[in-house]
């Protein structure tokens, strides 16, 4: 390894930027070869002390998921944060995720938690599958303060919106669209009649919008209902494919 020939010491005591601490902390992991820095090996290579990193951004994780890095050395880290990991995948991707998909976002911890806990790849997905298809799909009943009319809490569970987008199979009620099929489509669990006037957060009144037809139906304060709300969602076909690609000039 040759030195650097010059090379400009910082001042000390002069302010460091948000944009300078993550650079560095990405340097390091680069180093590393690694998609993570444990906060003791920052604190032996990083050109800052590990703790202005903490205080600028609250914690170590949220300086690594900044710097759009895995939270790999984290300990102790519940099934729920394991699963809840997974379902996020699973929507972004519209389909079962891949092991190598752990190590960048939107996934925030990688193998290593999962290979411990469960032993392999196909065991995590395996327990993941079996735990959000278990008993107690239904939503967290009403907190203290709501209204004792409702029977529900807004946020639906992680088993909840499992089913509700394994039912619509990943795919957008209002168009169809599924990130499956087109990179870049978000998927969210949305109310049919919003929580706000009075809609249950249960399967029935849940349904899977992609951010586009979400946010339309937000600007215009109407909830998408769609007309074959009763029927199975239309299932994507080839033709739907070889339309985009024909849109993007292939
Ligand atoms: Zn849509």
């Amino acid at each position: 390894m040759t030195e650097p020939q010059f090379q400009l010491s910082r001042v000390s005591g002069a302010p460091v930027s948000d944009e300078e601490l993550i650079a560095d902390l990405q340097r390091i992991a680069s180093a590393l070869g690694s998609d993570t820095v444990p906060q003791k090996t920052y604190g032996a290579r990083g050109t800052f002390d590990y703790s202005t990193l903490i205080r600028r951004f609250g914690s170590w994780n949220n300086a690594l998921r900044l710097a759009g890095l895995s939270i790999a050395n984290e300990i102790n880290i519940s099934d729920e944060r394991l699963f809840e990991n997974l379902l996020v995948l699973w929507q972004h991707f519209g389909r079962q995720p891949r092991r190598s998909e752990l190590a960048s976002p939107p996934s925030v911890i990688s193998q290593t938690p999962y290979n411990r806990r469960f032993g392999s790849w196909t065991a995590a997905l395996e327990a993941f599958v079996s735990f959000a298809n278990g008993a107690g799909a239904e939503s967290p009943t009403a907190s203290a303060g709501v209204t004792p009319s409702r029977r529900t809490g807004r946020d639906p569970s992680l088993r909840l919106r499992w089913h509700v987008l394994q039912r619509d199979r990943f795919c957008c009620r209002g168009c169809g669209t599924s990130p499956a099929l087109t990179t870049g489509v978000e998927l969210h669990v949305d109310h049919i009649v919003p929580w706000s006037k009075g809609g249950e957060t249960v399967l029935e009144n849940l349904q899977t919008l992609c951010s586009v037809c979400n946010l339309g139906k937000s600007n215009v304060g109407e909830p998408i209902i769609p007309p074959d709300l009763r029927e199975k969602p239309r299932r994507p076909v080839n033709s739907d494919v070889r339309a985009q690609g024909k849109d993007h000039g292939v």
